[in-house]
């Protein structure tokens, strides 16, 4: 079975089979690597079509320069992308450079975690939380992907 990987620097939409997800799939147009253990920065607008096409669970944080709390959390998130590659994407968002995204996704404070799965968000937390409970909020989601 393939599933829709959208490529996080060009926002091609890819199609990969599911067993080959391990193996270090590429982006069709322009080769970047698919599948990463490291949290990507993101343009809104790759956020949107990413959280609405992807095949497997998208982690989105979403950040601010001037938030202490989210710039304490960002090694706490790269860990948890590290700990969980290959079952979920880690991508943060600027809010500052991407203010659309607030009214979008309704965002009253950051740092936020929303995570999206079947095409729509499937749980949100708000405030810092530590690499453990981010794997472990997050990982529900992957055992949660066959019911989307
Ligand atoms: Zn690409």
């Amino acid at each position: 079975m393939a599933i829709t990987v959208v490529c996080l620097e060009c926002g091609q939409a890819n199609r990969i089979p599911e067993a080959k997800l391990d193996a270090e799939p590429k982006c069709a147009r322009c080769g970047a690597g698919l599948i990463k253990g490291t949290p990507t920065e993101v343009s809104f607008e790759i956020l949107s079509k990413a959280a609405r096409m992807d095949g497997i669970p998208l982690i989105v944080d979403f950040w601010a320069a001037w938030c202490g709390p989210c710039r304490m959390m960002a090694p706490e998130f790269a860990s948890a992308a590290k700990a969980l590659k290959g079952t979920a994407r880690f991508i943060k968002l600027d809010t500052e450079a991407h203010p659309q995204a607030g009214e979008r996704y309704g965002i009253r404070g950051i740092p936020l975690l929303i995570a999206f799965a079947g095409g729509r968000e499937v749980k949100r937390q708000s405030g810092a939380i530590p690499a453990s409970k981010i794997i472990e909020w997050a990982s529900g989601i992957s055992q949660a992907k066959g019911d989307a």
